[in-house]
């Protein structure tokens, strides 16, 4: 219960500022681009479910992204990234910060080999998305943490596809958890955040203190939606991940498809990593809601795809309640360079799909109808 109301809920604070009692002593509070009561009690809780000090709550996950950077880069300084990952991170670094002085190298982190290779005097930070978006390629993150604490640079994990009831990067070596909480953490297509989780006080500090300013602190509604997510979310993982492994299994044996990508197939190139470090609370290995595919026929398979689904949702999210369905090179994609997206795998037929809670079965119906329309036609 909330300690003052004994409330099962804890407030939505839906206050800009605090009044302030003592003049010397500032108060826990004082105006909600600092802190505000709802978002701390976020906080509180994404932190536990990594045995680490209340996160830092953001008002999107590309927010709490360009905030690490900047709390650990200055100009001149150098970032190592996944090749495979968020479209918009890419952006971000390649856009944002590379005209500010910060540069960043895209390198294959299914091994530490490349990142130690990609390694200079001034690499301040390295961003792993694991597994990584379109193509679900694994990082290899306790062996490049092993390169990383050696050289004293910073270890971040984008664990947006897993959430820490399936995957806890801290515990296998990083130094923060990156997330979009807009994903499964609040995972009913209600608000848009993100969180940057570390066991490292200093590091955290900075944190809060630029989002404070640059002003990308979480609204306490969203807080307070995003919480009301977080509650049954090992709940929700598991059964987006059984649903996504069906799926999965189902599309694999389909001839429209040329192959899936999925940790939990036998298929998949790196399913000893995946069993290594994916595990829900419980002890079984799940592997997340989201898979792709390759469709024989290219973009315009794709587009076909994208076209032909009734149930499953059209849209460029993943994480939610809903079944969808991104075409990557037209979406998420679209504004990577066509050379580095096919570099990461992210073809002209790659096809994302997000499971959502609905029946399996009528998902596998859905895209049933829809991939024979492409076979026939
Ligand atoms: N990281 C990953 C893996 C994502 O998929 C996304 C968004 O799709 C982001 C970060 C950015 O998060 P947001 O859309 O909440 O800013």
């Amino acid at each position: 219960p909330f300690p003052t109301t004994v409330a099962l809920l804890p407030p939505i604070v839906l206050c800009t500022t605090f009044a302030q009692r003592e003049v010397v002593k500032p108060a826990q509070y004082a105006y909600s681009r600092f802190s505000n009561p709802t978002v701390t009690a976020l906080e509180e809780a994404l932190g536990t479910l990594e045995d680490a000090p209340p996160a830092a709550a953001f008002g999107t996950g590309l927010s709490s992204v360009a905030t690490l950077i900047l709390a650990t880069c200055k100009a001149g300084d150098h970032v190592i990234c996944s090749q495979v990952i968020y479209g918009g991170t890419v952006r971000l670094l390649q856009r944002v910060l590379a005209p500010l002085g910060i540069t960043a190298s895209f390198v294959d982190t299914r091994t530490p080999g490349p990142v130690a290779a990609a390694l200079t005097p001034n690499t301040k930070l390295v961003i792993l998305e694991t597994p990584g978006n379109p193509t679900l390629t694994l990082a290899d993150v306790p062996g490049i943490a092993r390169l990383t604490r050696a050289a004293g640079v910073t270890l971040a994990v984008d664990n947006t596809f897993l959430t820490a009831a399936l995957f806890r990067p801290i515990d296998f070596g990083a130094d923060v958890s990156i997330y979009s909480t807009t994903k499964h953490i609040e995972g009913h297509n209600a608000a848009v955040g993100g969180a940057i989780v570390t066991r490292d006080q200093a590091l955290l500090d900075q944190c809060r203190f630029l989002r404070k300013a640059i002003g990308t602190i979480q609204a306490p509604f969203d807080a307070w939606l995003t919480l009301r997510g977080l509650r049954p979310l090992p709940l929700r993982i598991a059964q987006h991940s059984r649903n996504a492994q069906l799926v999965a299994e189902f599309l694999a044996e389909h001839p429209a498809v040329a192959h899936v990508n999925y940790p939990g197939l036998p298929s998949f190139p790196q399913a000893a990593l995946a069993a290594d470090l994916h595990r829900s609370s419980k002890g079984e290995a799940l592997h997340g809601g989201v898979l792709s595919l390759e469709l024989h026929g290219g973009f315009e398979a794709g587009k076909r795809l994208r076209e032909g689904v009734r149930l499953c949702a059209l849209a460029e999210h993943v994480g939610s309640i809903d079944t969808i369905v991104t075409h990557s090179a037209s979406m998420t994609h679209a504004d990577v360079p066509r050379d580095q997206r096919l570099a990461a795998g992210s073809t002209d037929g790659r096809v994302r799909i997000s499971g959502g809670l609905e029946d399996p079965t009528d998902v596998i119906a859905d895209l049933r109808q829809a991939l024979d329309a492409i076979v026939t036609n």
